[in-house]
C-alpha cells in the first residue's frame, strides 16, 4: 500500500516534470523589441490583463487601461488597484502573478511594501535577451506558438497561428484590399483561399485560429463565386461581404488539412468583462466537426464552463484535440478535477497540456507553467495513489501533453 499522500506524490511528479521540454502552444506576445520598449512593472506584467478583468468584476471603476498607462506614476496606479487586490488575490490569475514574483523575482508576497521593489526588478530584467532567458532558460520552452507580433518565421523559435480569417464574418473588404496591395487577383474565391493558405505556409504559419462563435451557415459555392465577382469589381454590398466572409472561413477550414494546418478554436470563457460567452459554446461546432472530418480541431480553454461537453466531443470525434491553454490560471481547481474526467474519456495523445496565453511580456508565463505542472501533477497523483497508474506512466502522459502532442498536431518537426 502506498503510504504517501496526493500532495507528496504530486510534488515528486512536478519536480520530474520541471526537467522535461515544453512546447508553449499559445501566446499573444509582442516582439521582444516592443516588450523591452515598454516599461515593465507589477501592473503592466503581472497583475495585468486578466487580473484587471477580475478587479473590474470586483468593483474597480473607470478605464481599465489606465492601470497599464505608464505615463501615470506607478504609486498612483497601485493606489487605484490596491482596494480590489484583497478581493482578487485568491483567483487563479493572481496566483500566476504571485508565483512569478516569488520564484522568478524572489519577492514572497506582492503588497504595499514590495510592489516598487518588484517593479524595479521587472524593469531591470526587461532588456534584450529576456525572452530567451525567461522562456527558454527558466521555463525550458522549446517552441512558442504565438498569435501576437512576435514571429521568428519558418522553423523559428516562435511561429504563428494565423488569426486573419477570424474576423471575416464581419466583411471581406479590408482583407481583399490588403491582398490586392500585394498580389494579383485570383480567378475565384476557392483559388483565393488556396493562394492565401500557400502564402501563410511560406511565412511559417503552423495553424489557423477561429472562435466558436463563427457563423455556422454559409452561402452555396455558386453564390460565393457571384459575390466574389462583385467584390473584384468593387460592387459588393456590406451584407454580401459578410456572407462571402463566412464562406471563406468555411472554405479555409475545409482546405486546412491539405496544408497540414490544424484549426484552433477559442471556446468558452472570455478574457474581458461584459461579453456573452454563450456565443462561444463548443457544442456549436459539432456540425462543422462532423462535416470536415479531415480537419484537425484544437479546442481551446477546456471549453470552460463546458469542460464535460468538450471532453465528450474529444471522445466522439477523432478530429478533435483538447488544449489546456489558459485553463491552468482560469481555475487550478477546476483544471485539476476535470483532468481525471478527461483521462477517462479522451486518449492521451489528444490533449495539449500547456500554454501561457499572456499578452504583455514573457514573465507571467513562468508562473502559469508552474501552475500547469502543479495541476497536472495533482490530477495524475490521484491515479498513482489509487494504484491505477505508476509514476512512469504519469510522466509518459506528461511528456505527451507538454511536448509530443503539440509537436505532432502542429507538425513542428518540419516547421
Ligand atoms: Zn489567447
Amino acid at each position: 500500500m502506498d503510504r504517501r499522500d496526493q500532495e507528496s506524490i504530486a510534488r515528486e511528479l512536478a519536480l520530474e516534470m520541471a526537467a522535461l521540454p515544453v512546447i508553449d502552444s499559445h501566446e499573444h506576445l509582442p516582439s521582444e523589441e516592443e516588450a523591452v520598449r515598454k516599461q515593465a512593472d507589477v501592473l503592466t506584467r503581472l497583475y495585468c490583463h486578466y487580473s484587471i478583468t477580475s478587479a473590474v468584476t470586483a468593483g474597480l471603476p473607470g478605464d481599465r487601461l489606465a492601470l497599464k498607462d505608464t505615463s501615470i506614476p506607478l504609486p498612483e496606479r497601485w493606489a487605484r488597484f490596491r482596494p480590489y487586490l484583497d478581493a482578487i488575490r485568491d483567483t487563479g490569475h493572481a496566483r500566476a502573478a504571485q508565483l512569478t514574483a516569488r520564484h522568478l523575482f524572489d519577492v514572497d508576497d506582492i503588497n504595499d511594501d514590495t510592489y516598487i521593489d518588484l517593479s524595479e526588478k521587472l524593469q531591470a530584467g526587461n532588456r534584450p535577451g529576456s525572452y530567451k532567458r525567461i522562456l527558454g532558460g527558466c521555463c525550458g520552452i522549446e517552441r512558442v506558438l504565438n498569435q501576437g507580433a512576435w514571429d521568428d518565421g519558418p522553423q523559428g523559435w516562435a511561429v504563428q497561428v494565423y488569426r486573419g480569417f477570424m474576423g471575416l464574418a464581419g466583411g471581406v473588404h479590408s482583407a481583399w484590399t490588403s491582398w490586392r496591395a500585394e498580389h494579383d487577383a485570383p480567378t475565384g474565391p476557392r483559388e483565393w483561399v488556396t493562394l492565401w493558405l500557400e502564402r501563410l505556409l511560406a511565412r511559417g504559419v503552423v495553424g489557423l485560429k477561429f472562435a466558436a462563435s463563427l457563423p455556422l451557415e454559409c452561402v452555396e459555392n455558386t453564390e460565393a463565386e457571384r459575390l466574389f465577382k462583385k467584390l473584384a469589381q468593387e460592387e459588393i454590398e456590406l451584407t454580401e461581404g459578410c456572407q462571402l466572409g463566412a464562406w471563406i472561413m468555411h472554405e479555409a477550414i475545409r482546405q486546412a488539412p491539405a496544408f497540414r494546418l490544424p484549426v484552433a478554436v477559442h471556446c468558452g470563457i472570455i478574457w474581458n468583462n461584459w461579453g456573452d460567452f454563450r456565443t462561444l459554446d463548443p457544442l456549436r461546432l459539432i456540425p462543422l466537426i462532423q462535416k470536415h472530418r479531415n480537419t484537425q480541431f484544437d479546442l481551446y480553454h477546456g471549453g470552460i464552463p463546458w469542460m464535460r461537453e468538450i471532453a465528450v466531443m474529444a471522445n466522439q470525434y477523432p478530429n478533435v484535440w483538447l488544449n489546456l491553454v489558459w485553463c491552468h490560471q482560469i481555475s487550478p481547481y477546476m483544471t485539476e478535477s476535470m483532468l481525471n474526467e478527461w483521462m477517462d474519456l479522451v486518449p492521451a495523445n489528444k490533449i495539449i497540456g500547456f500554454a501561457g496565453d499572456n499578452c504583455d511580456g514573457p514573465e507571467k508565463t513562468f508562473g502559469v507553467l508552474m501552475m500547469a505542472r502543479e495541476n497536472i501533477a495533482r490530477a495524475l497523483a490521484v491515479r498513482v495513489l489509487r494504484g491505477q497508474m505508476n509514476e512512469e506512466r504519469a510522466l509518459e502522459i506528461t511528456r505527451l501533453w507538454f511536448h509530443q502532442n503539440p509537436r505532432t498536431l502542429y507538425s513542428l518537426d518540419e516547421r
